[in-house]
């Protein structure tokens, strides 16, 4: 197949040899891992299969099941898993990836570390949040991006990886307040060096409600790998978005302060329904030019304003000019100290 290339050796490792058959379906060995893990409940639901809550030797883990080998997602977010150095403390935790043969056929399993606040979205619909654990939050979005986007060069470096599916349902919420970035089936690789990238990409994959405008109208330019990260970045500042709305705030109301949040919204859900299609997201952002609204209110908090700000850079309409990750990442952390240092009685001059 030459959509993904570099994949037959790692399917090769993990399930075994060939059939030989001739059929191209490999012989599926079932593994340790496999035979060691206890599912005890569904945690969530996706397109190719599910996610479970499982207990591995003791200790919980999140277990997504693919239920068909025909799909390119296990054996793609598996290779994107286990490309060297990508372990960061704001990308979700990869631990093994296996095969479960049993008499309903084969399945295939991704296990990772296990967030029991689950995906950002869902946790923004049942709370809202103080603008300190907001600047927490959206600076380790921004550093989990960074850490993919920006390459590590070396005698084992890392290359740059793209996303291409950010959105709160993609972003796991830790018990520390820090988030970290999932579901990786989507990912591109870059090698710098090589100036290559490691599969040939369908420009107009993701989730349309987050597409960037150069991807719904499919003018994104795939032979530079920037643009897929400027493409990351709108996505990122829809999420940021989404955060902000969720965020208390001192606000006068009938003239005495109140904290103030606005109900969970996803983007664009006053203009677009629930399924939206390309051509729906193309009125919306091509033709009218809108994007989601910025009410008054975050401009007089110091740590709203200035994530409106990086929101509203990330999302223009010209990619060129859009912050990159690692520029968001350290704007966000200058602000995260800044208030950390306020709050222990230090004011830097
Ligand atoms: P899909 O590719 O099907 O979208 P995801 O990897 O995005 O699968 O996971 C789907 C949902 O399952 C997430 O939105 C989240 O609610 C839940 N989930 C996934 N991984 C974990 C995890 N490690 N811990 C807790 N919940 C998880
Ligand atoms: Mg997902
Ligand atoms: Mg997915």
């Amino acid at each position: 197949d030459s959509y993904i290339s570099g994949n037959n050796n790692l399917l090769q490792t993990l399930i075994g040899h060939s059939s030989g058959s001739g059929s191209g379906i490999p012989l599926l060995v079932q593994r340790t891992i496999a035979k060691q893990i206890r599912i005890e409940r569904q945690i969530g639901e996706g397109r190719f299969g599910k996610v479970c809550l499982a207990n591995w030797r003791g200790e919980h883990v999140a277990v997504k099941i693919f239920t068909t080998i025909n799909d390119q997602s296990w054996l793609r977010e598996t290779e994107i898993y286990q490309t060297v150095l990508l372990r960061h403390d704001n990308i979700l935790g990869f631990i093994a990836a296996d095969l479960k043969v049993s008499a309903g056929g084969a399945q295939m399993m991704l296990i990772t570390e296990y967030h029991k606040r689950g995906s950002l979205h869902d946790f923004l619909k049942e709370n809202t949040i103080d603008t300190a654990q907001l600047v927490v939050m959206a600076r380790s979005i921004a550093s989990g991006i960074a850490h993919l986007h920006e390459p590590i060069n070396g005698t084992h470096g890392k290359p740059c990886i793209a996303h291409r599916d950010i959105k709160s349902r993609n972003i796991l919420v830790k018990t520390d307040g820090e988030c970290c970035i999932a579901d990786f089936a989507l990912a591109v690789r870059y090698d710098s060096r090589r100036n290559e990238i490691d599969i040939a990409p369908n420009s107009r994959v993701g989730t349309r409600r987050y597409m960037a405008p150069e991807v719904v109208n499919d003018t994104i330019d795939v032979t530079s790998f920037s643009a897929f990260k400027a493409a990351d970045m709108y996505s990122a500042s829809l999420v940021f978005w989404e955060l902000c709305r969720r965020s208390r705030q001192n606000w006068p109301v009938g003239g005495s302060p109140m904290l103030q949040a606005d109900e969970y919204m996803l983007p664009y859900a006053n203009l677009v329904g629930s399924d939206p299609s390309l051509e729906d997201m193309h009125l919306v952002l091509i033709i009218q030019g809108a994007r989601p609204d910025i009410p008054m209110r975050w401009k007089c908090d110091n740590r709203l304003r200035v994530i409106s700000e990086l929101i509203q850079e990330c999302w223009h309409q010209n990619a060129n000019v859009r912050l990159p990750a690692l520029r968001v990442m350290k704007t966000l952390r200058k602000l995260e100290d800044s208030e950390t240092l306020e709050n222990i009685g230090i004011h830097h001059v």
